[in-house]
C-alpha cells in the first residue's frame, strides 16, 4: 500500500513535526510503525517520530498532521490510551495549580492592604497598587527608585520587581531577580513560588519542582513564626495543603 505513495516522499525522510531525520527501515514496520527506529507514517507516507512527536500530536488528533489521513486503528488505540492519561493528568494538575494560585492571590490581597507609614513603605504600597492595575512600567520606576536611592537591600522591592517581570511574561528576568532575592532573604516563600511558575513557563519542570518545594518549606516556617497574624496564617495553611498535593503529582 505504502509503495504506491513512495513518490510523494523525499529521499531523505524527515519528521513532519520536528523536521529532524528519520531512518527508515521497511522490514521493521508493522502497520506503518517501526518502534525500533522510532517512527510511524500515515498511509500517504508522511513520517513522524513516535517519541515524542506522535505522542504529543495524538493529544490533538488521530489523523496525520500533513494530509489528515487517519492512522491505522491499532496504532491509534495503542497511543490514545497514553494520550488520554497524559491529558487527564495535565488537566488535574492545571486545576490544582489554579486553586493554589487563587489561594496565593487571596494571601497577597491581605499583604497589599497593609498600610505602613514610612516613606519607603508608602512607595511600596503605591507600587503594589500600580502592579494590580497592570501599570508595570510605573511600578518599576518606583521600585528602582527605592533600591537606587533609599534602601538598596529592600526585599519587598526586589520581590515586586521579580513579580512584575513574571506578570510581564519575562520569565528569565523574573528568575534572575527572584534568585538574587532568595540568596539574601531566605524566607521569601512567594519568591520561590513565582520562581517555580516562571520555570514552568520556561519549560524547566525539574527546576519548577525544586522551587515549589522551597516555597513550601518557607511557607511552613513562616506559619511557625509567632508574629504571624491569624488571617495570614489560615491562608498560608490552605496554600501549604494544596501545594503538598500538587507537588506530589509532579
Ligand atoms: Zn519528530
Ligand atoms: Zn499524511
Amino acid at each position: 500500500m505504502r509503495g504506491l505513495f513512495r513518490h510523494n516522499r523525499n529521499n531523505q525522510d524527515s519528521c513532519a513535526i520536528c523536521h529532524m531525520n528519520i531512518s527508515e527501515d521497511q522490514n521493521g514496520e508493522i502497520n506503518g510503525m517501526n518502534q525500533a527506529n522510532n517512527y510511524i507514517h500515515c498511509p500517504n507516507g508522511h513520517f513522524l517520530h513516535i517519541e515524542p512527536c506522535l505522542k504529543n500530536w495524538i493529544l490533538e488528533s488521530i489523523n496525520c498532521p500533513v494530509c489528515n489521513a487517519p492512522y491505522n486503528r491499532d496504532i491509534v488505540t495503542k497511543f490514545k490510551v497514553i494520550a488520554e492519561k497524559i491529558n487527564n493528568r495535565r488537566e488535574k494538575q492545571q486545576k490544582q495549580e489554579q486553586v493554589i494560585q487563587k489561594a496565593v492571590e487571596e494571601y497577597e490581597q491581605i499583604e497589599n492592604k497593609e498600610i505602613i507609614p514610612s516613606d519607603i513603605d508608602e512607595k511600596l504600597f503605591r507600587s503594589k497598587k500600580l502592579i494590580l492595575d497592570g501599570n508595570y512600567a510605573a511600578a518599576l520606576n518606583i521600585l528602582f527608585d527605592i533600591l537606587d536611592n533609599k534602601d538598596p537591600n529592600n526585599h519587598v522591592a526586589k520581590y515586586l520587581i521579580g513579580k512584575v517581570h513574571f506578570l510581564n511574561q519575562r520569565y528569565e528576568l523574573a528568575v534572575t531577580n527572584f534568585t538574587r532575592l532568595v540568596k539574601s532573604q531566605l524566607d521569601y516563600p512567594l519568591a520561590y513560588y513565582y520562581m517555580g511558575k516562571s520555570f514552568e513557563q520556561l519549560n524547566l519542570p525539574d527546576k519548577a519542582k525544586w522551587a515549589f518545594k522551597h516555597s513550601l518549606s518557607n511557607i511552613r516556617s513562616l506559619i511557625n513564626k509567632p508574629e504571624i497574624d491569624d488571617v495570614k496564617e489560615s491562608k498560608l495553611k490552605i496554600i501549604v495543603q494544596k501545594m503538598e498535593t500538587f507537588i506530589s503529582t509532579l
